[in-house]
């Protein structure tokens, strides 16, 4: 069914208001649609989405609006300077103000009021995947708050990498420490899934944490609290140092506080996740880590550092099902097959959890290890 929102100017008022001002720079020349992903896998003009939120003509509950991976790939060609993104967040916002979105984003929403995570694990429980470990508590004179994103705390497989994280951070003697049940999602996904005021209450509620207990200094190892923190939270006027954690690992290194005992004998093809490489600019710090690692072999897929491939998660997509023939992760697993690597490492719960699904998923005889780069370090130490 096709909601026709309000034709020309009380459309764009409405995205304007919503946060898509520039839609109207749109020339139409297409460059959007030669470097959008989803243009290899399906059909899909984004060039045409910011035509029809010009004209007023926006599909609300047509499934296309929720395709946009926020991946950061258009908006960089832009000649206009065209916010493509915004736009589409705006469209996004508009619809769910008409609670119309998704049944996975529905469900991610409902468990983010209730336990202050995506996946409904209980808030209680946000610090039960440090059990066991020598993690310090929560003190106000710790140098460093660790703050590994909701899926690492409540998901098996990436838990892995904050259980990593640790593990490597002890081992360097860092001063640090963790917040547990008093922290939340940062809100990133679920605001570019245009549910703003979800995010909002989020982020205001991470703020007032962190400033009641003297944090200032945050180390993440989600590229999407890395985002949040760093350039969405400062809307709120707060300036808190944040620090992802391939930037620190490299740090630790260079300073000679970590010690590679073993080498690590294998090929290993490093992918860049979208909000670390395209937004944040981070596309060296993980590859000098892996170089520093004796006996390790870096070689680079087909699409690297600001033309990396999305593994498709962003902007909520990591909680709405996309059909076998649309996944963009099987496109990257499939790059990283033809590069002969033992290993596709990177640094993103999200692109992890794409890409091992891929794997499973993969109807060839797939050998390689998907694997966070926490991971391997802590192999080597
Ligand atoms: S690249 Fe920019 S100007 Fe060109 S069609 Fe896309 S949004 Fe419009
Ligand atoms: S941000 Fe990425 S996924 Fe979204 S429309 Fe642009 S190129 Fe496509």
């Amino acid at each position: 069914m096709t909601e026709r929102v309000t034709p020309l100017k009380e459309a764009m008022d409405l995205i304007a208001a919503s946060g898509g001002r520039s839609a109207t720079l749109c020339y139409q020349c297409g460059l959007c649609d030669a470097v959008c992903p989803w243009n290899r896998v399906k059909d899909f003009t984004v060039r045409e989405l910011v035509r029809e939120a010009q004209f007023g003509l926006v599909e609300i509950e047509n499934e296309r609006i929720w395709q946009c991976a926020a991946c950061g790939s258009c908006p960089t060609r832009c000649p206009r300077g065209v916010e493509i993104v915004e736009i589409l967040l705006s469209v996004r916002r508009i619809a769910t103000e008409h609670n119309i979105l998704p049944q996975g984003v529905r469900v991610a929403r409902g468990n983010l009021i209730a336990e202050g995570n995506p996946w409904g694990g209980k808030r209680k429980e946000r610090e039960a995947w440090a059990r066991g470990l020598s993690v310090p508590a929560f003190s106000e004179n710790a140098a460093l708050l660790y703050f590994p994103c909701c899926t690492q705390c409540y998901e098996q497989r990436t838990m892995k990498s904050a259980v990593a994280t640790v593990e490597i951070l002890l081992k360097a003697g860092v001063d640090f420490c963790l917040i547990g049940r008093e922290a939340v999602c940062c809100g990133e996904s679920i605001r570019k899934a245009g549910e703003e005021d979800v995010y909002k209450r989020l982020a205001r509620e991470n703020i007032k944490t962190f400033i009641d207990k003297g944090v200032t200094s945050i180390l993440v190892s989600s590229p999407h609290c890395y985002q949040s923190f760093r350039k969405e939270y400062p809307e709120f006027r707060v300036d808190f140092d944040i620090i992802h954690i391939s930037q620190y690992l490299l740090q630790l290194i260079r300073a000679g506080r970590l010690e590679f005992t073993r080498a690590y004998a294998g090929k290993v093809t490093y992918h860049d996740p979208c909000f670390l490489g395209r937004h944040n600019g981070i596309y060296d710090s993980p590859r000098e880590i892996l170089r520093e690692i004796p006996g390790l072999e870096l070689v680079e897929m087909a699409d690297s550092r600001v033309d990396s491939l999305c593994c498709g998660g962003g902007a909520g997509r990591v909680w709405v099902e996309t059909s076998k023939a649309e996944r963009l992760s099987d496109l990257r697993l499939k790059q990283a097959l033809e590069t002969e690597a033992d290993v596709l490492a990177t640094f993103c719960p999200y692109c992890i959890l794409h890409f091992e699904d891929s794997l499973l998923r993969s109807d060839d005889d797939a050998d390689i290890e998907i694997r966070d780069v926490t991971e391997i370090i802590q192999d080597v130490l």
